[in-house]
């Protein structure tokens, strides 16, 4: 596993299990502060982050008065819309303890086939970096529609990350990384290092996501293919603990699984 000190530009994504408690969906305050602290930090050492975030919905459907997330489509919508301003405020008010601006960007897929819209995006991130400020970017689940858009945010990360022509993408997820197992499995080792996204290792990474979002291992392997085809090396490494990241900037250690660009 390399040190990847030498990263600038750093897409990081968080699901909702990294920032809300899996019995009431409402924000895990403790958790989440301490990530955006060590993400302002990683800044403030002279990276460029860009931070895609989920967690809209499941956070909505708690302070909309929902037990679950909802299944239905307009419940869902709603409670992106409820839940998407209450983590701006949130990530807003956090960062700025900081010293760090932030922006939203809530984007749909059409940011991959049309050509004026990604050129748009393309323009307003380069502005964003130019001006300091730290792009927070979800998909816009409001006007989205699923199966046509992104209903989990890992696909969302990689092309966020060639929008921007990262250097790395993180991927932060209930376990640590890829296994050769059942992750539940104490015989399971990690795989530290993915030369090539074949067959065997999508076959690895079976099994759905956990209650509040989304995507699961799959979508992520996905998302590292889509990246590394881009030229973009690419992380998945555990949420536990957030200071794990200066591990990846640091260290050649870091318990995680590495996915290498594809030259
Ligand atoms: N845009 C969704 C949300 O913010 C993402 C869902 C997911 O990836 O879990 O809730």
């Amino acid at each position: 596993m390399p040190c990847f000190d030498n990263k600038k530009r750093v897409v990081v994504k968080i699901g909702s299990s990294s920032l809300a408690y899996p019995e009431t969906g409402s924000l895990n305050i403790r958790k989440s502060r301490a990530l955006i602290e060590v993400l302002a930090d990683l800044k403030n050492s002279g990276k460029e982050i860009v931070f895609v975030t989920s967690g809209a919905q499941c956070v909505g459907a708690a302070k909309g008065g929902f037990l679950k997330k909802p299944q239905d489509t307009p419940s869902k919508q709603a409670c992106a819309a409820i839940g998407q301003s209450e983590l701006m405020k949130f990530y807003s008010e956090t960062f700025e303890q900081y010293n760090h601006k932030v922006a939203q960007l809530l984007l749909t897929r059409d940011v991959v086939s049309n050509q004026t819209r990604r050129t748009n995006v393309i323009n307003t991130f380069n502005k964003l970096f130019e001006m300091n400020v730290i792009p927070i970017i979800n998909a816009n689940d409001v006007v989205s529609i699923k199966q046509l858009d992104f209903d989990e945010n890992d696909t969302l990360s990689a092309i966020v990350a060639k929008l921007c022509k990262a250097d790395l993408l993180v991927m932060m997820t209930d376990v640590d990384g890829l296994y050769d197992g059942d992750p539940e499995n104490p015989d399971s080792k990690l795989i530290p290092v993915v030369e090539h996204i074949t067959p065997e290792i999508i076959s690895l990474a079976q099994g759905s996501g956990g209650t509040l979002g989304s995507g699961g291992m799959l979508t992520k392997i996905e998302a590292a293919q889509i990246a590394t085809e881009s030229g973009i090396d690419t992380v998945i490494v555990g949420n536990r603990n957030p200071k794990i990241l200066y591990e990846l900037f640091e260290s050649e250690n870091a318990k995680c699984t590495f996915f290498k660009k594809q030259d």
